[in-house]
């Protein structure tokens, strides 16, 4: 487990901790590594400031531009999922506040993720480097297309919803590989699991319902009035 920047460490440390044993109490979540880089990476530093106070109850909250930070049940759930190793290298679709970024950088050899909206990839590289997380690239497009310069990865996280996984990501996605993914319309969706195997062929899984944003781009759903 990486370290990150000391303020990690100070003010909020008890309601952090205090978040994470609810979160196994309620949802027997055991996952050692992923308990850990919750317990360490400082939420409030990714919500807006009047909502500091909300930043440990297990709640998505608004970031601004139509967008949310995902509740950290979902959070922790999602990166349990991907079963992210200290060498892979891990694509992010959907960098939002950057707080899931944070999680998977303290996981993972390497990350990259992308986010549309140019005002929210900006305050997310600000987060990041204050934590001083050096392993992270957050860039601003449409990452329904994947980022094939950097690939194959060997983890793909989607933090908003899809009709469908996009090919492109599953194409990019390395033997041994896996992809979670919230497949299904605007309003409700289900968490999906792909796993490629060694000689190419992909499974799909399919797990608990959720709520999230709209994937918006080529290889999902058009713009809203919501989202710009
Ligand atoms: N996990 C993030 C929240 C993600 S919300 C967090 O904890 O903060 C989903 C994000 O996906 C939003 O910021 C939205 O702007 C972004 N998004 C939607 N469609 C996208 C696309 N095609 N490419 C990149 N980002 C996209």
């Amino acid at each position: 487990m990486k370290t990150v920047a000391g303020q990690a460490d100070g003010a909020y440390r008890f309601p952090r901790r205090r978040m994470v044993t609810k979160l196994v109490k309620q949802y027997g979540l055991r996952d050692k590594r992923v308990l850990a880089a919750l317990e360490r990476i400082p939420r409030h530093l990714f919500v807006p400031e009047h909502l500091v106070n909300e930043a440990y109850s297990d709640r998505a909250l608004p970031i601004g531009c139509g967008q949310t930070i995902s509740q950290p049940y979902i959070v922790a759930r999602m990166t349990a999922e991907l079963d992210v190793g200290d060498e892979d290298s891990v694509l992010e679709i959907g960098a939002g506040s950057g707080y899931q970024t944070a999680i998977l950088a303290t996981l993972a050899r390497r990350v990259y993720s992308i986010e549309r909206v140019g005002r929210l990839a900006r305050e997310a590289i600000g987060r990041i480097q204050a934590l001083q997380l050096p392993n992270v690239k957050i860039q601003v497009f449409d990452g329904t297309v994947g980022w094939s310069s950097a690939a194959p990865f060997d983890r793909i996280l989607v933090a908003a919803a899809a009709p469908r996984a996009p090919d492109a990501l599953l194409d990019q996605l390395a033997p041994d590989g896996r992809l979670v993914i919230p497949e299904g319309d605007r309003d409700e969706q289900r968490l999906i699991d792909y796993r490629k195997h060694r000689n190419g062929v992909v499974e799909r899984r399919v797990g608990e319902p959720v709520r999230f944003v709209p994937l918006i781009g080529r290889h999902g759903w058009k713009k809203t009035a919501a989202a710009p």
